[in-house]
């Protein structure tokens, strides 16, 4: 059977108003663009937060670059809208002036896979706001590893052989495989930190296919300086041997702490929201996450259902709200503040570098450099000497 591809690409093209959404006739161009081609077997636009997201459905497999070109031109097009409209921060993702055969590393997020369409193919599409892609760290783990979240790990025979995880270590760009549950120490030990190990893959041990896929490139890495956080995407599909989507959507009901927010630059509570709703406010958040559920059939997407329109997710955002207002209470202290190593990539050395006069070395260091100074000068004397 032949296999369908669902690709998302995302890019922040432009805020309205600042960095908070994005503007209804933007998504409107973004949808007739994907319209127009014949690419496609189908497409949906959607945005969360200021980040625009084109869902696309072909028989093109990964990595095409067709329908990387066609995602590349239509962000083109709608980030020269958005500078004729004076929104903010307009094609602040499109860090290339030219395609060159793949997006990686141009800017835009890709989430992408293969597979051939089961008797019935539920899938769900997370997209995300004022975060970074190792947000989805914990729920994969849960969804996928950890039978308290995903019964289905223990009763279920189709699922009680695991699932592997693909890490990618964003700083080296290099990856490794890690079976589940055998390397389930290994692989907490690496996605505990999701600043520098982001999982990028989760395959079905057996059968092997391919179950979940995030965005993962770093804009503040590619870029070499601080361009904004890249809010990541994620699919995941459901059942017939894979969690439920009521199992995949149990992870989000925690609403763990997240790199973001404010200036890419504070850790924040990841809120389930719907879709109308998945536009960051206070401090610019706090993050958020929402999600679309596609029944696909025969490549086409149908009409998503939003996932998090439902009173069960109250109390995650309940909860969200209350940690934010919590760690709000710190200001510019850490742990609400970013450590000063991530800090790096921000534009706080900027500041540092120009305190760095106001500093002076304690009498104790003093005096070392001194008695440093008198042995070196002995040292040449010495040698003079025997010239
Ligand atoms: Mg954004």
């Amino acid at each position: 059977m032949k296999k369908i591809t669902l690709t998302l690409i995302k890019a922040d093209i432009g805020g309205y108003v600042g960095h908070s959404a994005s503007h209804p006739e933007i998504i409107a161009l973004a949808r007739e663009e994907l319209l127009r081609s014949n690419l496609l077997i189908d497409s949906y636009v959607t945005a969360c937060g200021d980040d625009l997201q084109l869902i696309m459905t072909h028989w093109e497999g990964v990595g095409n670059e067709d329908i990387h070109k066609l995602a590349w031109d239509v962000f083109l097009k709608c980030a020269e809208k958005a500078r004729e409209m004076k929104l903010y921060g307009a094609g602040q993702d499109l860090l290339k002036t030219s395609f060159s055969g793949n997006l990686r590393g141009m800017g835009p997020g890709v989430a992408e896979m293969s597979f051939e369409e089961r008797k019935s193919e539920p899938v769900l599409i997370f997209m995300a706001d004022k975060t970074e892609p190792g947000a989805w760290n914990l729920p994969l783990y849960k969804i996928f590893a950890d039978p308290f979240n995903t019964p289905g790990l223990i009763i279920d025979p189709k699922m009680h052989e695991g699932f592997a995880f693909e890490v990618l270590d964003v700083m080296e760009d290099k990856s490794a495989m890690l079976k589940c549950p055998e390397h389930l120490y290994d692989l907490l030990v690496l996605i505990g930190s999701p600043g520098r190990y982001v999982i990028k893959n989760v395959y079905k041990n057996k059968p092997k296919m391919i179950a979940a896929t995030s965005t993962t490139s770093r804009l503040s890495l590619i870029a070499g300086r601080y361009v904004g956080k890249d809010d990541p995407a994620l699919i995941v599909r459901a059942q017939h041997g894979l969690p439920a989507v009521g199992e995949i959507l149990e992870a989000f009901s925690f609403p763990h702490l997240v790199e973001g927010w404010m200036r890419g630059s504070h850790n924040g509570p990841l809120m389930p929201v719907r879709v109308k709703d998945a536009h960051p406010a206070r401090f610019d958040g706090p993050p958020r996450v929402m999600c679309l559920g596609f029944q696909i059939r025969n490549g086409k997407l149908g009409v998503p259902r939003d996932m998090f329109d439902d009173p069960s997710f109250d109390l995650a955002r309940q909860k969200a709200n209350e940690v934010a207002e919590f760690l709000r209470r710190h200001g510019p202290f850490e742990p609400h503040r970013l450590s000063s190593d991530v800090m790096e990539y921000t534009t706080l050395p900027q500041i540092l570098k120009e305190l760095e006069h106001k500093f002076k070395a304690s009498e104790h260091k003093r005096i070392k450099q001194k008695l440093k100074r008198l042995e070196l000068e002995k040292k040449v004397k010495k040698s003079h000497a025997f010239k």
